[in-house]
């Protein structure tokens, strides 16, 4: 049981609370865990995103415009439609790769970058794209952080920050869906909320279709897997284990 006397965005061994989000496109994590994302923010975790295919500043080549006059309006557009999304998610703050958009790879630099940053934002658990989706971003973002989660708790690279082992690393689904997940979140109290982030990606509105309804649909089905009106389902990696102690005395607290 927590104690009363922490602040919420406090663990009870003084830690922050802090979980990290990757994504290839802004967008993909709100539709993938936007619900959850959310619900951790109200819960007091201060949340983070990192978008490897979306910048701060600069045009990174986004080729993600469904119009042709969007071309050279579609880095602008897309900065400033996730930031708004965030700000209804509730979303502490968003890093960008700046990398082209169908050009992630598995390479050293961004593989090192994903460890810089996990060390410098120092999650207890990180959130990532599922290695069976089709976009070929999604894939290598999938591969690059769950690999970067083991390097940054390592004692190597001392450039790159301190050791951080975050506890877990859970995998959200977009398009391609979990046969059997491992875990749902129950997003009933921040599904709406979820729906107003998604209408900010107004770009998006041409490619993406009825993207609303797609995930109002999901959210049903997996809710009813746990008796609730709307879920998120994640799949845990099980690339580094977890301490069977530790997480018995996790289900002991929430009996
Ligand atoms: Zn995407």
């Amino acid at each position: 049981m927590r104690s009363r006397l922490l602040p919420p965005s406090v663990a009870r061994n003084g830690v922050a609370r802090k979980v990290l989000v990757f994504g290839a496109h802004a967008d993909d994590e709100t539709i993938g865990a936007g619900g959850a994302i959310s619900l951790l923010s109200d819960l007091g975790y201060e949340v983070y995103v990192a978008t490897f295919c979306w910048s701060r500043e600069g045009d990174w080549s986004d080729t993600g415009y469904a119009r042709a006059e969007w071309k050279s309006s579609i880095a602008e557009m897309r900065r400033s439609e996730a930031l708004e999304a965030d700000r209804v998610l509730g979303v502490r703050e968003r890093f960008g790769f700046g990398i082209p958009t169908q050009g992630v790879v598995n390479d050293r630099a961004t593989y090192q970058r994903a460890v810089e940053l996990i060390r410098r934002v120092r999650p207890v658990a990180i959130f990532t794209h599922y290695w069976e989706d089709k976009h070929r971003d999604h894939r290598a973002v999938s591969e690059v952080t769950e690999e970067a989660w083991w390097k940054a708790s390592e004692s190597v690279l001392v450039d790159l920050g301190e050791p951080w082992r975050a506890k877990a690393l859970f995998f959200y689904e977009v398009f391609e869906l979990f046969t059997r997940p491992t875990h749902i979140c129950d997003v009933t109290a921040t599904f709406q909320r979820k729906l107003d982030a998604l209408r900010c990606f107004k770009s998006q509105e041409p490619v993406l279709g009825d993207i609303l309804g797609y995930v109002e649909g999901l959210a049903r089905a997996r809710g009813y897997l746990i008796g609730a009106r709307y879920g998120e389902a994640f799949l845990r990696s099980a690339f580094m284990p977890a301490r069977l102690e530790k997480e018995l005395e996790a289900l002991e607290d929430a009996l």
